[in-house]
């Protein structure tokens, strides 16, 4: 058995939590965005918001890879998998849909498009198949972005490309915080990515916007133990960024890692569904890796504007101001089955994960 786990999930502890929290509730309605999937699973799968102090709120903000890639990013997929090439990406990011269709759909009217679990997985489908271009779309934040990188650095064949949709987590906070009126009191911050970047990352955002940020881990009691601190921090005026999480993130994170990417991509402007361009938040390749370059070697663009599904409300979702059953169609004509938004494809999406898991506020 692995008590490590079972400490972190001890009910009689979350109750100490819980009795800490209401301690230090403000007086006044506090609005709490973390940015990760997998901390909103851990919160509906636990009922964490069923501990929270009344005026205390917590919603998942852009957290979702898949969810945030933008639609011209996936119509450039949907392009080069018609053109013929073997277009391989992670599962949820198939089922998305396009201002066409979805990559699934594709396949089914004879696209190769193919899941694979790592660029690597790609890159080895590429040295099977010689004689055909073999395209990466490779999407996700700070974490995935390394293992990009890594592969392009490991003399990949000439058939191997990638179609970059890689995104950085600071620069979405900034824009969150840059909305006017700003709602957002603070940030619990991914645990995922803070392994990667380091809690140091977040200090310029955490200094400029005021604005208290603490990095936390996926176990009940690493929530609630970021949730405190939080709480701590706008109880004695403070906003600075804390380590919940000291166990895997330190201060300037995975170095190699940075290394990495830093080496093989340039940052610029991204699109993200639902929120728009915002700068400095997306990777590209560098010039030395043209030749791997799927943009470059199809000649793809996507087509500017995004497609909003009448009634979706996903683009609230990702921007922290709605929750999932805000939106009309939750449940009744969105459902893992039957999605229409990206925010219940995606595993990590909030109304995929409160469709699964019931996670309605104060359960
Ligand atoms: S329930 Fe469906 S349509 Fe509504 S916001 Fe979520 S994903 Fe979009």
């Amino acid at each position: 058995m692995n008590t490590e786990l079972f400490r972190l999930r001890d009910p009689k502890r979350a109750r100490d939590f819980q009795r800490l929290l209401s301690r230090l509730a403000p007086s006044h309605p506090v609005k709490i965005v973390h940015v990760c999937g997998t901390h909103e699973i851990t919160i509906a799968q636990y009922g964490l918001r069923s501990l929270l102090p009344e005026n205390v709120e917590v919603f998942e903000g852009p957290g979702c890879p898949v969810c945030v890639t933008s639609t011209q990013d996936l119509d450039c997929a949907l392009q080069i998998a018609e053109r013929g090439a073997i277009l391989c990406t992670f599962g949820d990011m198939t089922r998305v849909p396009g201002s066409r269709m979805t990559l699934e759909e594709a396949r089914a009217e004879g696209a190769d498009v193919r899941v694979v679990l790592s660029a690597a997985d790609a890159v080895e489908i590429a040295r099977r198949n010689p004689e055909k271009p073999v395209v990466f779309f490779a999407v996700g934040f700070e974490t995935t972005a390394p293992g990009t990188a890594a592969v392009l650095l490991d003399n990949p064949p000439d058939n191997f490309f990638v179609l970059v949709s890689h995104k950085l987590i600071p620069p979405a906070l900034a824009a969150l915080l840059s909305q006017e009126p700003r709602e957002i009191s603070a940030f619990l911050a991914p645990g995922h990515v803070s392994t990667v970047i380091g809690a140091g990352a977040y200090r310029p955002l955490a200094e400029e916007f005021r604005v208290p940020i603490v990095v936390a881990g996926f176990e009940p009691l690493d929530i609630l133990y970021g949730l405190s601190l939080i709480l701590r921090q706008l109880r004695e005026g403070r906003a600075g960024v804390e380590n919940a999480y000291p166990r895997a993130v330190t201060e300037e994170g995975n170095l190699r890692a940075q290394e990495l990417f830093r080496e093989v991509f340039r940052i610029g402007p991204a699109i993200w569904r639902g929120i728009g361009e915002i700068p400095d938040s997306g990777f590209y390749l560098r010039e030395e890796f043209r030749d791997h370059d799927a943009q470059k070697e199809f000649g793809v663009v996507g087509r500017m504007g995004e497609e909003k599904p009448p009634g979706c409300r996903c683009a609230e979702v990702l921007m922290a101001k709605a929750i999932p059953t805000d939106c009309p169609l939750y449940e009744k004509v969105c459902t893992p089955l039957t999605p229409v938004g990206p925010c219940m494809v995606g595993a990590e999406g909030a109304c995929n994960i409160w469709y699964r898991y019931s996670g309605r506020p104060r359960l």
